[in-house]
């Protein structure tokens, strides 16, 4: 038997479904300043999972109670490669639980679906890559490299548990990963980028009846939204056109004047400071430096247009640009073995709406990233998430035959 077969036989469609919902039922949203509401008790069940499986566990402490949990097979010899299966454990708000039709953390199982938050973004996904991983240790077939299950903190956040990672020796001997988030198990070699846009207008306070003593950076902003569209259609031009990327867009998100801190709002006072947050999503074809100097003149537009007031700006978060492989990569050519051998099927091809984990691998580390995973990609953080178990069962098979391809050249 081929060492295909054996792994794919170790791979067992009740168990991968009990595992997602083993994981489904630890609450892990995580709310700042609220004990124990964060990644811990999801990560503690994974290392014990592996470690119970006989698998080494990696604990890397990115902030208190939110640990990164990485288990693997093989290694990484001269010539060879380390390829990384990344998942993440913390989920978005429930929300509102009566809004839901059976309890969000309940895993409850209909017409052969997972409901829950966190069934399709990302659990599921998770405990695939979590039982590609044992397959092979189960099948005693080691990979001629490294293999890497990576379950991380943050993704929905600042996305510290990556980050944590790139700078890991772990991170450093990575070549490429698959990032296993819902993608309805197509390959997505592309990926949106995402710049939040955090634009400041000082002017002058002073009384509203007396508006010709002050300068209002109200109008500022004001002058500056009517430009936005202006940006989109620039944007769109400037960045790739993608047969599975939405194209660029330009959105106001936040506006407030004066902004929280700086003291409360008043209807009979132009305030000094005025803020407001643009949300620019982008296709791949722009630079850091591109969008910078766009959004740098958007600032300079609305200042010279009012007299007396100062428009600055500083990005919320690191900019996350927008990434693509190549068809050409190692990478995306194992993957479509590994479709074919697991699904029996050719590899349907996507595009991820938003940014991921895999955006800062790709950016800090340079390596190939393809995004493809169990679950529809329209309805995480949704009410009634949910997950085909099928799906799963195929992601964890694709997975393997992925890995094993990729890892023996
Ligand atoms: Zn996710």
């Amino acid at each position: 038997m081929s060492q295909l077969s054996r792994v794919l036989e170790r791979i067992n469609a009740e168990e991968v479904v009990e595992l997602t919902r083993s994981l489904v039922r630890i609450p892990s949203v995580y709310r700042p300043g609220e004990p124990g509401a964060n990644e811990a008790e999801a990560a503690a069940f994974v290392a014990a999972w592996f470690k119970s499986q006989g698998l080494p566990v990696e604990i890397q402490e990115v902030a208190p109670g939110r640990p990164n949990v990485l288990s693997w097979i093989g290694e990484k010899g001269p010539g060879q490669r380390c390829l990384l299966l990344e998942g993440h454990t913390d989920v978005v708000t429930e929300g509102d639980p009566n809004a839901w039709t059976s309890p969000p953390f309940a895993a409850e199982m209909r017409d052969g679906r997972i409901y829950g938050r966190g069934a399709a973004d990302m659990k599921s996904g998770l405990a695939a890559a979590m039982i590609a991983l044992v397959a092979f240790k189960r099948a005693g077939v080691t990979p001629g490299g490294k293999l890497l299950v990576g379950a991380l903190v943050d993704e929905e956040d600042a996305m510290i548990g990556v980050r944590h990672l790139v700078g890991s020796p772990a991170g450093r001997e990575l070549d490429a990963a698959i990032i296993c988030e819902p993608e309805e198990n197509e390959l997505c070699l592309e990926q949106r980028g995402v710049v939040w846009a955090r634009i400041r207008a000082r002017g002058k306070m002073a009384h509203g009846a007396m508006p010709e003593a002050g300068v209002n950076p109200i109008t500022a902003l004001g002058a500056l939204l009517r430009q936005t569209p202006g940006l989109e259609k620039r944007l769109r031009k400037r960045c790739e056109r993608s047969r599975y990327l939405r194209p660029p867009t330009v959105t106001p998100t936040i506006i407030q004047g004066p902004p929280r801190g700086v003291g409360a709002p008043q209807s009979n006072v132009i305030p000094a400071i005025a803020e407001m947050t643009l949300d620019v999503r982008l296709t791949p074809g722009i630079t850091s430096e591109g969008i910078q100097a766009e959004i740098e003149g958007l600032c300079r537009e609305a200042e010279a247009g009012l007299p007396g007031v100062k428009v600055e700006w500083e990005p919320v978060n690191a900019f996350r640009l927008a990434t693509k492989v190549d068809k050409s990569e190692a990478l995306v050519k194992a993957m479509v073995h590994g479709v074919r051998k697991a699904t029996g099927k050719p590899p349907r091809y996507g595009g991820v709406p938003g940014s991921t984990d895999g955006t800062i691998l790709r950016m800090e580390l340079g390596i190939p990233i393809v995004t493809c995973g169990p679950g529809n990609r329209l309805i995480p953080h949704q009410v009634d998430e949910c997950v085909e178990a099928n799906e799963i069962v195929d992601a964890a098979k694709i997975y393997a035959a992925s890995a094993l391809k990729y890892l023996e050249a």
